[in-house]
């Protein structure tokens, strides 16, 4: 039987921030993931400084061979409506792949990995877990995002009870000539909200790589929103020849509106396995990284006692940072309040999508990033 301190299932941001977290405390950790890396994530794949900051990366090392893409400015409209542009003396953001991001930040947690492994069950034996029959654990965390099997352990019914958000997106290399005519400027992605307030969909340019994309609440219709929009983007000459990929999908949660178990004796979820993105924007990976050292602040305070009533402090945590489910806006994405008519108004005005739109609800200015 093989042993470790801590057995995370799942090496996305939210897996590897905390495997390293655990590495610096001096835990052996292993990262299970179910997927070779690199890998692929559904995902726009823009993070803000606070997620630099938090993950304590080096942005000149990772920029080189990476797609690191500055962002200054965003363009804003309710779909169809006045594009608002509001630009940054500062970068306020950055594009990256999720296949680079994610591998990089993986290989830099010094955990043990067990590659191509799916996690299969988990049984208690005493005062451990024994994962996939053969791996001993007094810890298990569940960072296998949406569709985690730690978190349907813990309860979850996965897909059945859930409000989610759902999205498509596709991300593709342009070729030379394509680069040459793409009307994007990389350093400001476009968002449109959705007239009914009920998400939005996105356009950005990384260096060569073009990312478009629809996410909102519920699925139903998705597939033809994204057509209309990809309809819409070519008659507004924003795209200029056909998308040469498929769109895919993939679900999330947002913290306001998860209703998912987060402890128990020895287990924990983080990321998006406990579903933390934000209500307003999706975002997903700040809270991916920041309940990752959210956790391991408290694992060390623990001292390998792992009881659910020890571990309920991080819950707490997470509910004051995130939201506490049942508190969030009806439309999910976006506040109660802002209904429709009005929001294609406040959208056209500069004040409001700076200072609200992109300020608070997608930059999160008012939160102030944790450290490493
Ligand atoms: C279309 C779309 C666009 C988005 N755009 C953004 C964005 O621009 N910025 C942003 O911040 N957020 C964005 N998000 C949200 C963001 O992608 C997620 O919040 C983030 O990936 C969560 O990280 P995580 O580590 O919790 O989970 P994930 O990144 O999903 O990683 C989970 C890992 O678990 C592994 N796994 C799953 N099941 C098993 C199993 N059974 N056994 C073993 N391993 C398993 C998977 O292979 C994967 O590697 C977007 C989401 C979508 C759907």
């Amino acid at each position: 039987m093989e042993r470790c301190d801590a057995l995370i299932v799942g090496g996305g941001p939210a897996g590897s921030t905390l495997a390293r977290s655990l590495r610096g405390q001096g835990l052996d950790v292993v990262v299970m993931d179910k997927e070779t890396f690199p890998r692929d994530k559904i995902c726009a794949g823009w993070v803000t400084p606070a997620v630099v900051e938090a993950l304590a990366l080096d942005v000149s090392a990772y920029a080189e061979g990476r797609v690191l893409q500055p962002i200054r400015a965003f363009r804003t409209s309710c779909l169809g409506g006045t594009e608002v542009e509001t630009r940054y003396d500062e970068i306020v953001s950055y594009g990256i792949r999720r296949c680079e991001f994610d591998h990089y930040l993986l290989e830099r947690s010094g955990a043990r990995l067990k590659l191509a492994e799916p996690f299969k069950g988990m049984e208690r034996q005493g005062d451990v877990w024994v994962v996939n029959g053969r791996i001993q654990a007094p810890l298990v965390v569940g960072a296998g995002g949406h569709f985690c099997p730690v978190a349907r352990q813990l309860g979850a019914k996965l897909g059945a009870k859930e409000t989610v958000v759902s999205a498509q997106e596709v991300e593709f290399k342009l070729t030379p000539e394509q680069a040459a005519g793409c009307p994007i400027d990389p350093e400001t992605p476009e968002l449109f909200f959705l007239p009914d307030l009920s998400g939005y969909a996105w356009v950005l340019r990384k260096g060569d790589y073009l990312n478009i994309g629809l996410g909102r609440e519920g699925n139903r219709g998705l597939s033809e929103q994204v057509t209309d929009f990809v309809r819409f983007l070519r008659e507004r000459g924003k795209l200029t020849f056909d998308i040469p990929v498929k769109f895919h999908g993939h679900a999330y949660l947002l913290s306001t509106r998860s209703p998912r178990r987060l402890v128990g004796d020895g287990v924990l979820l983080i990321g998006d396995a406990a579903g933390l993105a934000y209500p307003q924007s999706g975002e997903g990976i700040r809270p991916a990284v920041e309940s990752a050292l959210m956790a391991a602040e408290l694992i060390g305070v623990v001292e390998g006692d792992y009881r659910s009533v020890r571990l309920a402090t991080y819950r707490d945590n997470l509910y004051a940072r995130f939201g506490r489910p049942g508190t969030g806006g009806v439309s999910g994405f976006l506040p109660r309040s802002l209904k429709q008519g009005l929001a294609s108004h406040l959208l056209a005005s500069s004040w409001f999508a700076r200072h609200v739109v992109i300020d608070r609800w997608f930059l999160h200015s008012h939160q102030a990033p944790l450290a490493a």
